[in-house]
C-alpha cells in the first residue's frame, strides 16, 4: 500500500481524501495557494505546502504538483475533482515521475473528456446514444443542416466541457444562429478549446448516473445509481441514491449498462457514466465523468462502500474488495451542495467571513466541509463550501431528515442556498418524486422564501419576549 499521498486539490474534496488517507495509515500532502492559507484541508493534512500567490494557477500546473509529490516522498497522487483531475497531462506526468495516478489511464481520460469520441465509444460498444453529431461541428452552415435532420430542440455543448458550462439550448434556428459563437467563445473560454457539437434536446430528461469501480485485473462493479435533476443552469444542486424515479427493472438495466459503458473503455478506478432518461422511459448515455465526483457521498451512504478508500486500493494494484452480488444498498440517502451564493440575487456568489457555523448532527446525517466559525471564503474559487448528506430508511423520511438537519444547520456571515433547498423539500411535486432536469427553473415561486424578520424587528421581539418572561 501507498505510505504517502498527495492531494491535487483544495476543499471539501480534500478534506475528504486526507479522510480516506488517515483511515488507511497513509500520510497525506496538501498544496495551498496564499489565499488557502487558512483552509481546512491545510490544516487536516499531515503535510502541506505553498504553490504561490497566483489562487488558481498553483492547482492547475502539474509539473510543479508532482515536483513537490516527489521532493515530499509520496507514491501517489489523488486528483479529487475539478482542476486537473480529468486532465491527462497530470496522469502522464505522474506516469513519468514514478507517481501513481489515482484514477483511470491517460488515454482513458483524453478520450472521455472529448464528448465526441466518448460518443462514438459508447455508439461502437452498443450503448444508446442521444442522435447527434458524430464529429466536432465544421460550421454554422453545417450545424444548421444537422439540426433540420436532428429536429429541434437541439443542444449546443463544448466538446471538452464541464461543470455545466458550455451547453445551451435551442428551439429553432434562428436561436442556433444566435447561440453558435456563443457557445464556441465559451468553450474557448473555459476549456481552452473551441470545438462544439450539436445533439438532440431530450425534453424534460431525469438526470441518471451509475457509479462504477474498476480493477486493474478487469473487474467492473457499479454501486447502482444516484439521481441529480435536481439543477440549476445544468449544475447539479441536489443528488439522491438511488433514484426514487426508477422501478427496480429500469435499476437493474442501467447499472448494467454502467458496467458494459466502462468495460468497453477498459476503465480502471472510479467513474460515472451519465445518462439521460426521457419521459418514455428510454435512457441515453450523456457523457463518463472520469474522477471521483461530488455526489459520491450518496452512494458510500446508501451502501456503506468507502469509494475514496476503493480508489486507492485499485490505483494500488490491489483488486475490488467486493464482487457485484456482495454489493447491496438500504433506504435513500440526499446529499445537498452547500453553495456560498444568495439564491434572491439570482444565486450570484456571497463570500466573506463565515461569523458562525454549527453542523448539524444526530442520526442519519453526514457533513463534508471546508469551512468552520471565523473561515473567511476566499472570492477566487468555487461557491459550493460544503456539503450535508442525509439518509433515511424510505422516501418520505429522507425528505424530513434533510428538513431537520438544514434547519439544524447555522452558516451566519455569509448568504447559502440552505432556505431554498428547505423550499424544495416542501414542494408536492419533489415529494412525490416526480420531478426532472427543468424543475428548479419552472419553479421560480420557490425563491420567494421569507428570509425572516428584519434585524430591528427581531431584536425588539425578543426584547418583548424576555420582559415577558422575566414578569411571568
Ligand atoms: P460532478 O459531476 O462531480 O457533480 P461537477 O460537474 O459539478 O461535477 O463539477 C465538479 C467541479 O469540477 C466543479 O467545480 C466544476 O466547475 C469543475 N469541473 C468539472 N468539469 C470541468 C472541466 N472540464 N473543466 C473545468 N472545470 C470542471
Ligand atoms: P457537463 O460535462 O457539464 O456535466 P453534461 O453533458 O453532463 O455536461 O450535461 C450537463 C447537464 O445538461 C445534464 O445533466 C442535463 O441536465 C443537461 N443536458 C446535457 N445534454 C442534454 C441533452 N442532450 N438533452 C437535455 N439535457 C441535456
Ligand atoms: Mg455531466
Amino acid at each position: 500500500m501507498f505510505k504517502k499521498i498527495l492531494i491535487a486539490n483544495r476543499g471539501e474534496i480534500a478534506v475528504r481524501i486526507v479522510r480516506a488517507c488517515s483511515e488507511m495509515g497513509i500520510k497525506s500532502v496538501a498544496i495551498y495557494a496564499d489565499a488557502d492559507r487558512h483552509a481546512l484541508h491545510v490544516k487536516k493534512a499531515d503535510e502541506a505546502y505553498n504553490i504561490g500567490a497566483d489562487p488558481v494557477a498553483g492547482y492547475l500546473n502539474a509539473h510543479n504538483i508532482v515536483n513537490i509529490a516527489v521532493a515530499a516522498g509520496c507514491d501517489a497522487l489523488h486528483p479529487g475533482y475539478g482542476f486537473l483531475s480529468e486532465n491527462p497531462e497530470l496522469a502522464e506526468v505522474c506516469v513519468r515521475r514514478g507517481i501513481k495516478f489515482i484514477g483511470p489511464d491517460a488515454n482513458v481520460i483524453r478520450q472521455m473528456g472529448d464528448k465526441i469520441q466518448a460518443r462514438n465509444a459508447m455508439i461502437a460498444a452498443g450503448i444508446p446514444c442521444v442522435p447527434g453529431s458524430d464529429g466536432n461541428l465544421e460550421s454554422l452552415e453545417a450545424a444548421v443542416k444537422l439540426a433540420a435532420t436532428i429536429g429541434y430542440p437541439v443542444m449546443l455543448k463544448a466538446t471538452n466541457g464541464g461543470g455545466g458550462r458550455g451547453i445551451r439550448r435551442c428551439d429553432n434556428e434562428k436561436e442556433l444562429l444566435s447561440n453558435y459563437d456563443r457557445v464556441i467563445s465559451e468553450a474557448s473560454k473555459a476549456f481552452g478549446k473551441p470545438e462544439v457539437f450539436l445533439e438532440k434536446c431530450v425534453v424534460h430528461p431525469r438526470h441518471i448516473e451509475v457509479q462504477v469501480l474498476a480493477d486493474a485485473q478487469g473487474n467492473v462493479i457499479h454501486l447502482f445509481e444516484r439521481d441529480c435533476s435536481i439543477q440549476r443552469r445544468n449544475q447539479k444542486l441536489i443528488e439522491i441514491a438511488p433514484s426514487p424515479q426508477l422501478t427496480q427493472a429500469q435499476r437493474e438495466y442501467i447499472g448494467g449498462l454502467g458496467v458494459k459503458a466502462a468495460k468497453a473503455v477498459n476503465y480502471e478506478n472510479a467513474g460515472t457514466v451519465e445518462f439521460l432518461l426521457d419521459s418514455d422511459n428510454n435512457f441515453y448515455f450523456m457523457e463518463m465523468n472520469t474522477r471521483l465526483q461530488v455526489e459520491h457521498t450518496v452512494t458510500e451512504t446508501i451502501t456503506g462502500v468507502d469509494i475514496v478508500q476503493e480508489q486507492i486500493r485499485v490505483a494500488a494494484g490491489l483488486p475490488l474488495q467486493y464482487k457485484q452480488n456482495e454489493i447491496a444498498f438500504r433506504g435513500f440517502a440526499m446529499e445537498y451542495r452547500i453553495n456560498a451564493e444568495d439564491p434572491k440575487k439570482d444565486f450570484l456568489p456571497s463570500f466573506g467571513k463565515i461569523t458562525r457555523y454549527y453542523a448539524p448532527g444526530g442520526p442519519g446525517v453526514r457533513m463534508d466541509a471546508a469551512i468552520y466559525s471565523g473561515y473567511v471564503i476566499p472570492p477566487y474559487y468555487d461557491s459550493m463550501c460544503a456539503k450535508l448528506t442525509v439518509w433515511a430508511l424510505d422516501w418520505d423520511s429522507v425528505i424530513e431528515r434533510g428538513r431537520r438537519a438544514l434547519n439544524d444547520m447555522i452558516v451566519y456571515g455569509v448568504k447559502t442556498t440552505i432556505p431554498y433547498y428547505q423550499q424544495i423539500m416542501q414542494h408536492p411535486d419533489f415529494r412525490d418524486a416526480n420531478f426532472n432536469t427543468s424543475f428548479v427553473e419552472s419553479h421560480p415561486e420557490l425563491i420567494e422564501y421569507d428570509t425572516g424578520l428584519p434585524k430591528e424587528l427581531m431584536a425588539a421581539a425578543i426584547a418583548v419576549a424576555i420582559a415577558a418572561h422575566e414578569g411571568a
